[in-house]
């Protein structure tokens, strides 16, 4: 009766001791891939024909290259 438990549990052990293994590296990896969200807001200079990017909430920013205000890009 021992033995067949010590085998049935040896067989656990065999069949899903590389199926967690898996689960677990896998979970490591896709945490370690996973990138910060990052929000940016997108300018559109109609006078250089520039996109330009910027991290706060404005509507209108100065565009970096010729300075002309510009509307934030409506998506
Ligand atoms: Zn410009």
């Amino acid at each position: 009766m021992i033995d067949s438990e010590r085998i049935f549990a040896f067989y656990l052990l065999i069949t899903l001791g590389p199926l967690v293994g898996v689960w677990i590296s896998s979970g490591w990896r896709d945490r370690r891939l996973r990138m910060p969200i990052l929000v940016k807001w997108l300018y559109r200079c109609p006078e250089c024909c520039r996109f330009y990017e910027s991290d706060e909430l404005l509507e209108r920013l100065r565009c970096p290259v010729c300075g002309r205000q510009n509307d934030r890009l409506k998506i």
